[in-house]
């Protein structure tokens, strides 16, 4: 499987949309594409999805609690997702233990966690993307140092413009 991630309004995106697109573009990199040409690349099927940062604000409500990518969806580069989904599965299985048993604070004490979560994970986000210095020159990574991975990302609203699309094609059979 070959991988691209990028935000969906700058022309790169547009280029890798299409399969040609993404393995041409794939084959102009020295390492990605010196494997690609090694292991014979058969492209089959190729599709695009958001990836991008987002939270669900709250995630509690009247009879209901969101766990998992329903509360929280993660950059790629976290890999943060399955973790989370274990964690919050667990987490918010037991809030709704102790909600029907009387205790009627769990549901609360499950949206403080959540927002620790949310607020470590920006941190880290941020902290994670400003170590990489080596293409200064290109809007993805100029973006990411200038405050672009602080914005808070209401939920549904994002669209293709301004998200980060993950674009993702057969490989090798
Ligand atoms: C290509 C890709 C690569 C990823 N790589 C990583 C990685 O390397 N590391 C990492 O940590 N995370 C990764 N993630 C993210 C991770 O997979 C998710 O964060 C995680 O699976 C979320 O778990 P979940 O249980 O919340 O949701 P899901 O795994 O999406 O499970 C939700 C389930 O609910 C079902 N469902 C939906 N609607 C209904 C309905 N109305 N009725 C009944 N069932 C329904 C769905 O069919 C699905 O089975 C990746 C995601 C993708 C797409």
């Amino acid at each position: 499987m070959l991988a691209f991630l990028t935000d969906a309004d700058l022309p790169t995106a547009r280029v890798a949309h299409h399969g040609i697109g993404l393995a041409a573009h794939a084959a102009e990199t020295d390492e990605i594409g010196s494997i690609l040409a090694e292991c014979t690349f058969a492209p089959d099927q190729a599709g695009f999805t958001a990836a991008h940062s987002s939270a669900l604000n709250p995630c509690i409500g009247e009879g209901w609690i969101a766990a998992g990518d329903a509360s929280m969806t993660f950059d790629p580069l976290s890999s943060q997702g399955l973790l989370h989904a274990l964690f919050t599965g667990l987490a918010a299985a037991e809030a709704a233990d102790a909600f029907l048993s009387g205790d009627t604070t769990a549901p609360t004490r499950y949206q403080q966690i959540m927002d620790g979560i949310q607020h470590a994970y920006r941190k880290h986000l941020v902290l994670s993307y400003s170590s990489e210095t080596r293409w200064p020159a290109a809007p993805f990574w100029q973006r990411r140092r200038s405050g672009f991975l602080t914005r808070t990302e209401p939920r549904y609203r994002c669209g293709l413009v301004g998200a980060q699309l993950c674009f993702m094609r057969g490989c090798c059979g």
